[in-house]
């Protein structure tokens, strides 16, 4: 009996479909219906506990989608910048997994869903790792392994992959930096319990550079959903051709957004949304519809678990109006458009 190789090589994937003018117009046509429908919502809180995200505009509201063959469809203020915050996570963890290999990385972080909020102070209590890399706890320890000497050459290497994935140049934002730094204590002691457990070594303060750093990277709806279209389109980006991520890995990262990317409410999103994601406590929710699309959603008032309110209700109804939920029976392979039309 002949067996399947695992992984299929992008060259043996079947090519994406391009999207016709008549099937942009009608995927303008429901972003802007959907931007129009939740903007006016007022519900939840712009996060605080980093003092300089206070300073957010809590109108702000933007949709970027992001087709893998470089069509940009946009609404509201979607050039707002905002930090990227937890959603630089499932990209550190794939560059994690590109520079050392998945068994190295899952000997310092676990790939189980906790069912706990972003921030807890909870580990695995069989290996002692943090249960995986999208609560702070793993994404510090992913950290530790992305970090450089001198720190600022790790900083800058994760910028400029982040930065071929947007296909822009991009920064970090040296006030919420100097905030994060300021007020970071949960991580700080996260991190010496990591330390304490062997999980990550003794450059405790460098690793919390490292992660600090990426968490204030800038981005706008567009790089998310940039980002996001490069993970969906083999981890090319899709209008420089470029290649930025290693699509051996794409496959575990988008396994583990799609089990733990909203925490607590991982499990509530996988039923209603059933997309891979991955929100931060800035107010933007970055969402990946394998080779079809990336979207990228902003709105900074958050809900009890951290979540992006307008990004939620976005993200649902542009998956409801799309048929993209994972087990839709109208998504098959990449003809949703077609059921659209
Ligand atoms: N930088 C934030 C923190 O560590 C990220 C949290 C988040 O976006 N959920 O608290």
């Amino acid at each position: 009996m002949e067996i399947a190789r695992p992984s299929a090589t992008p060259e043996e994937a079947p090519a994406a479909r391009s999207i016709d003018p008549r099937t942009g117009e009608r995927l303008q046509r429901i972003i802007d219906q959907t931007y129009a429908r939740f903007k006016d919502v007022d519900d939840g809180a712009v996060a605080t506990y980093i003092p300089e995200l206070g300073k957010a505009n809590p109108k702000d509201f933007g949709i970027c989608l992001v087709t893998v063959d470089g069509q940009v469809f946009t609404a509201g203020d979607w050039e707002k910048e905002f930090t990227i915050q937890s959603m630089c996570k499932p990209f550190a963890f794939q560059m994690a997994l590109e520079r050392l290999g998945t068994e190295k990385v899952l000997r310092h972080v676990g790939v189980e869903p906790s069912g706990e909020a972003f921030n807890s102070i909870e580990f695995d209590p069989k290996s002692g790792r943090p249960f995986n890399p999208m609560v702070n706890a793993g994404a510090i320890a992913v950290a530790s392994l992305l970090k450089q000497r001198p720190v600022q050459a790790g900083v800058d290497a994760f910028l400029r992959q982040m930065g071929r994935a947007a296909g822009r140049e991009l920064r970090i934002d040296e006030s919420v930096l100097a905030s994060e730094t300021g007020t970071g204590n949960r991580n700080r002691a996260i991190a010496y319990m990591l330390l304490n457990s062997g999980v990550i070594d003794e450059e405790v303060l460098e690793s919390l550079h490292q992660y600090f750093a990426q968490c204030s990277m800038l981005v706008n709806c567009r790089d998310l959903a940039m980002m996001a279209a490069t993970m969906a389109n083999i981890g090319n980006q899709p209008r420089t051709g470029e290649t930025v991520f290693d699509f051996q890995h794409i496959k575990h990262v988008l396994a583990v957004m799609f089990s733990c990317g909203l925490y607590d409410y991982a499990g509530n999103w996988a039923f209603e949304v059933g997309l891979p994601a991955k929100s931060g406590v800035s107010g933007g929710i970055f969402a990946v519809v394998n080779r079809q699309l990336g979207i990228g959603v902003y709105s900074p008032k958050l809900d009890g678990q951290g979540n992006s309110v307008r990004g939620i209700l976005a993200c649902k109804e542009l998956a409801n109006r799309f048929g993209l939920h994972a087990f839709e029976f109208s998504n098959v392979g990449s003809s949703f458009m077609q059921w659209v039309l």
